[in-house]
């Protein structure tokens, strides 16, 4: 790699004087120029590359650059770049079916959105027209989007700043073995007396005025929190008996990160409504959706569904999504997934808990792990605090410095360490930057 110093400085300035950045004070911020990227890597102009520990924000399944679904693009572009959603095209007709093949029996019915929060936005309001009711439980520890609805859904600090939000949604605590919010001693008591206090909630609230239960399937960005053993079973047995829509957030967890389609496929239950958005083409081309069960798309088979976007399944996006089917299929995406995290990841992080003082807990599933670092193992203290900034998280920012400094962008949030990277990451890399993670760890340790 050679620098670019010149480059460098160029794409510097125009950022910073004009681009308005995401969830920031602008002023204390300094982003990476990014020159490139290919597979698992991308590189900057001041001559480091780095192995994308994060796939991005957990959307580029695909790694940068596929040529298959470049090519889909370029070819989607040179026949029709564009096509309003009332009328019907080709390449978001093949991508809705398809989702639809890969779905559960009794899923015929894809709305395509721009991302994952308004996919959650949609589904809500489409819970909401099918019960009549208007009330939406959601989880603390979640982060379901940043628009009105999905950000009032959301349970961690991001909606603070955003509040009053929605007074139509209600938090609940979801399992969390590691730091059980039930002093629970065992994945089986977890399961139980999370189930009873959900159950509680909806009577509490009131069964006959909740719409939805919406829940990532397993939570993301709040700690890679793996839903214990028939958890997942119970939510759908408790929506059942109150009438509630289950709706599954899959944006993070679908395509592939878990080496299913869906995630809640590996946990044997079926939702009323699935949002997916970022696997789906790897955010080549902004996309997201709702695949709605055939009970919930048949209430608007009379009735007009009141919402929709300019956007809704643009082609240059289906097309990378259509691409994106036709590769899993032909490189074995999800087995590798499997393999790779049960062979590769698994093994080496509960070694590395095992030997550094700092990891508390290594958990996680196919190639989407979190580690979570302590101060102490016994007592479970984070290493930083819940929301920790500036001089507060500065031992969690010398771990992700020790990364960055070796090659690897990881992603970090509060005391925890997440392991995502692109499906389709080499082997050998794969496991040059686990060492990596495992050298960066003793700035952890330090703190022990
Ligand atoms: N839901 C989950 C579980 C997510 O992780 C995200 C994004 O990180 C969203 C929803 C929001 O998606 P988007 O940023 O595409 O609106």
């Amino acid at each position: 790699l050679t620098a670019d110093l010149s480059a460098d400085a160029a794409v510097r300035a125009d950022d910073r004087g004009h681009v308005f950045h995401s969830w920031s004070a602008q002023a204390l911020i300094d982003p990476l120029p990014v020159a490139g990227g290919a597979g698992s890597t991308f590189w900057d102009y001041a001559g480091n590359s780095y192995l994308d520990f994060a796939s991005q924000l957990v959307n580029l399944n695909l790694g940068h650059q596929h040529p298959d679904l470049v090519a889909a693009i370029q070819r989607q572009a040179g026949r029709l770049a564009t096509i309003q959603p009332s009328m019907a095209n080709d390449v978001r007709g093949e991508l809705a079916r398809r989702i639809c093949e890969v779905a559960p029996d009794g899923f015929e019915k894809v709305f395509f959105t721009n991302g994952g929060a308004d996919a959650n936005e949609n589904a809500v309001r489409m819970a909401r027209q099918f019960t009549g009711r208007r009330k939406v439980l959601a989880m603390y520890r979640s982060y379901h989007g940043n628009t009105a609805t999905a950000i009032a859904l959301t349970g961690d600090p991001r909606r603070w700043a955003n509040e009053p939000a929605d007074g139509s949604v209600a938090h609940f605590f979801g399992p969390y073995p590691y730091r059980s919010p039930f002093h629970a001693v065992s994945p089986e008591e977890e399961t139980a007396r999370g189930l009873e206090h959900l159950e509680q909630t909806i009577v509490l609230e009131g069964a006959s005025t909740i719409a939805a239960v919406i829940i990532e399937t397993i939570v993301g960005t709040n700690g890679v929190l793996v839903p214990p053993p028939g958890y997942l079973a119970g939510v759908r047995e408790l929506c059942d008996r109150y009438g509630i829509v289950y709706i599954a957030d899959e944006v993070m967890v679908g395509f592939g990160r878990i080496g299913e389609w869906f995630a809640f496929q590996a946990f044997d239950v079926v939702p009323d409504l699935i949002t997916f958005a970022k696997g789906v083409n790897s955010g080549y081309v902004p996309l997201g959706g709702v695949v709605i069960s055939d009970r919930i798309a048949a209430h608007f088979d009379t009735v007009p569904f009141p919402g929709g976007l300019t956007y809704s399944g643009h082609p240059l996006a289906c097309a990378a999504g259509v691409a994106t089917f036709e590769v899993f299929e032909r490189d074995g995406i999800l087995e590798r997934v499997r393999d790779l995290g049960t062979r590769v990841v698994g093994p080496r992080l509960r070694e590395i808990a095992r030997r550094h003082p700092s990891v508390g807990d290594a958990r996680g599933i196919g190639l989407f792990w979190a580690i979570e670092l302590v101060r102490d193992k016994h007592t479970r203290e984070p290493l930083v605090p819940f929301n920790a900034s500036g001089a507060d998280a500065a031992p969690m920012a010398a771990v992700a410095a020790a990364c960055k400094k070796a090659g690897l962008w990881p992603f970090t949030h509060f005391n925890r360490l997440h392991i995502a990277p692109p499906l389709v990451i080499d082997e050998d890399d794969l496991v040059r930057g686990l060492d990596i993670i495992d050298n960066a760890l003793h700035a952890a340790d330090e703190h022990v």
